[in-house]
């Protein structure tokens, strides 16, 4: 069984994908608000795929006979200066997070829960993939310096982004 502990801190970590799914939506209407077609499409995916890491914790607290408790979601930004800005944005968010999976795992190695650390593996994995594609892109968007040729051809490149369930969702 879960403890109490472990089950709040994961019912925290479910609102904070949530939070990152609803910051990425908003990135997603503010490029699609500029023109940013495949910029707005990169954060459609990334949208998707924060509620899934959520849906992954969902199902981990229901398989272990836990209690889901859904809290509300904070408010986000709406509008940023620049595409650097909101790749900035979310790679300082994602470093975030990456802190927050690194103390869950901390706690479950307190506690010799060994199921939860097991889960928690795929996420610690997933939290390198996520601050290398963010950083990837400042890299090329500091490259262009502004430049709007520039900004048009990362836009096509992000364009061709395409959505994949993760693998503990494809399991099911
Ligand atoms: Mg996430």
């Amino acid at each position: 069984m879960l403890s109490q502990k472990m089950q709040e801190a994961l019912n925290a970590q479910i609102n904070a994908e949530m939070w990152s799914a609803y910051l990425y939506l908003s990135m997603s209407m503010s490029a699609a608000d500029k023109g940013l077609k495949g910029m707005a499409n990169w954060f459609a995916v990334q949208f998707k795929e924060e509620q899934d890491h959520a849906q992954i914790i969902i199902n981990y607290i229901l398989s272990r006979g836990g209690r889901v408790l859904l809290a509300p979601i904070a408010a986000v930004d709406t509008e940023w200066g620049s595409a650097l800005e909101m790749f900035e944005q979310t790679l300082n968010h994602e470093r975030k997070v990456t802190a927050m999976i690194n103390d869950l795992y901390n706690l479950a190695l307190d506690e010799h829960d060994h199921a939860t650390r097991s889960m928690l593996t795929w996420f610690i994995d997933e939290q390198v993939e996520e601050e290398d594609s963010a950083r990837d892109i400042i890299d090329q968007l500091r490259l262009i310096d502004c430049n709007k040729l520039g900004l048009y051809m990362i836009d096509k490149e992000m364009a061709t982004r395409t959505y994949t369930a993760p693998a503990p969702l494809q399991k099911e």
